[in-house]
């Protein structure tokens, strides 16, 4: 498959076009960003371990029935993936109350959902993803009704098959971010990535965290941490 014009850059990818126009190549780098873009750096090794990651995940997730864009692992940072137009929207799913969560509605970090949450945000750096419900995305034309609730149960599809995952990693999986595209014939599928840098990921035994408010919070350690995710998820 042959890597042709840079298409898109991103904060954390680099997204190229190839000889089918169906599908394109991530190119996943170690910059790292937070607050919008406002804090601004680089984790070491980040880009291998996000890549490999979200590979092992996606493939995990397409055998428990959710379609993603994942085709083909090219290069340790290299991804071939369909080409898909991205839904403008952030797809929140909650188990455990944290960051803005626990901000919002003034309540520690911590507590145990009985069920998990959904929220989306619209997907729009110059207003900083601005929170929205179903009606504001279908308002704004961002998504339909239809595939509203169809993003809804993959995304609740996806947090039971990852939360169990990564129970057996002795890993909590607290939230996550997800993000959905949609392919030239009309089909809603997982995209994006799924890593340290999208999800809350705590320790069960210690609740260290090991994931990218490392980074946010300054709390050290952060390319420990995405070594040692990673090393739980590859040893399985
Ligand atoms: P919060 O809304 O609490 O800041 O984030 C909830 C979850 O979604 C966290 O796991 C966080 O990593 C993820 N998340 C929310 N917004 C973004 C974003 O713009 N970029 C990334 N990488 N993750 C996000």
């Amino acid at each position: 498959m042959e890597k042709k014009e840079q298409l898109y850059e991103g904060k954390a990818k680099k997204v190229f076009a190839t000889d089918d126009p169906n599908l394109v190549i991530v190119d996943y780098k170690d910059d790292a960003t937070a607050f919008n873009g406002l804090k601004k750096g680089s984790i070491a090794g980040k880009g291998v371990i996000n890549n490999v990651m979200s590979n092992h995940m996606f493939q995990l997730l397409e055998k428990q029935g959710v379609p993603t864009h994942f085709v083909e692992q090219l290069s340790e940072r290299e991804t071939l993936v369909k080409k898909v137009s991205i839904v403008p929207l952030e797809v929140i799913i909650r188990n455990i109350s944290a960051g803005s969560f626990a901000k919002r509605f003034g309540v520690e970090e911590g507590i145990v959902f009985d069920e998990p949450t959904i929220e989306f945000s619209y997907k729009n750096d110059d207003l900083g993803d601005p929170l929205m419900n179903a009606y504001h995305a279908v308002a704004l034309k961002a998504a339909t009704r239809e595939e509203i609730e169809t993003i809804k149960s993959m995304a609740f599809k996806v947090n039971e098959v990852m939360k169990q995952y990564f129970d057996s990693l002795n890993v909590i999986l607290v939230d996550f971010k997800l993000e959905f595209g949609k392919t030239a014939d009309g089909k809603i599928v997982l995209a994006d990535e799924i890593s340290p840098d999208t999800c809350r990921l705590w320790d069960k035994t210690t609740k260290e965290k090991l994931d990218k408010d490392r980074f946010r919070r300054d709390l050290g350690g952060v390319e420990e941490a995405y070594q040692e995710i990673m090393k739980r998820v590859m040893g399985k």
